[in-house]
């Protein structure tokens, strides 16, 4: 039987986008994962080609599929008519613009390390849509765009970072962006008391 790996291994990709670097962003978003008690086990800053970004978005074989699927559905749930009702030719649309927008200055990724890693970080990034996501959350706070005004400009909602949507998803986007040599294994002194059992260390 395999080994289950213990929660505080878990991994996950964050990546502040073009402008979440542009608007001086980067600091708050580390802050706000250092702040949790996640451990950065690699951060670099790159310029990614659109050929790289393509790539990334298309990783999971689904991601078309179910992209295209909940545009449409958002489209619909608001009474408005889709531009299409292929979820393909959606997705087309939805991963040029991306291309553009993710190749468009620097950006910089990293990799958060710590128990319920993914699901707390979506957390405080918030909902994909900048003018729906939650009061407290990274999207919700630092900017206020909108699929009404990306749409209407045939543009990538800009909202300023990305974050693996799931533990399959991390485990395929981090050796996307990262060699295995680049990830940092070490320990940092503040996991004693997250995840020590016993806490018999604090008492002299
Ligand atoms: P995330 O995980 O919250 O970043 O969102 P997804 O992985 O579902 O989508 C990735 C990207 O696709 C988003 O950042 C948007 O740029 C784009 N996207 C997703 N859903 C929609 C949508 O309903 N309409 C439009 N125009 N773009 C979308
Ligand atoms: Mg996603």
């Amino acid at each position: 039987m395999a080994v289950k790996k213990h929660l505080s291994k878990e991994r996950t990709l964050v990546m502040v986008k073009p402008d979440g670097v542009q608007r001086g962003l980067v600091g708050e978003i580390i802050k706000r994962h250092e702040a949790l008690g996640f451990k950065l086990v690699a951060m670099k800053t790159v310029v990614a080609k659109e050929d790289h970004i393509e790539a990334h978005y298309t990783l999971d074989p689904e991601w078309r599929r179910v992209t295209g699927e909940k545009t449409i559905a958002g489209y619909k749930s608001k009474g408005q008519t889709p531009p299409s009702e292929d979820p393909f030719e959606i997705t087309d649309n939805i991963l040029k613009c991306l291309k553009t927008y993710m190749s468009s200055g620097p950006i910089v990724a990293m990799v958060w390390q710590g128990a319920h890693v993914v699901k707390m970080v979506r957390k405080i990034v918030g909902g994909t849509e900048p003018l729906t996501s939650d009061v407290g959350t990274i999207r919700g706070d630092y900017v206020m765009d909108s699929y009404e005004m990306s749409d209407k400009d045939n543009r990538s909602i800009r909202n300023l970072v990305h974050a693996s949507g799931s533990v399959e998803e991390s485990n395929l986007e981090i050796p996307h962006w990262f060699d295995e040599s680049e990830l940092i294994d070490y320990k940092l002194v503040s996991e004693q008391i997250l995840y020590d059992v016993n806490l018999d260390g604090i008492m002299e």
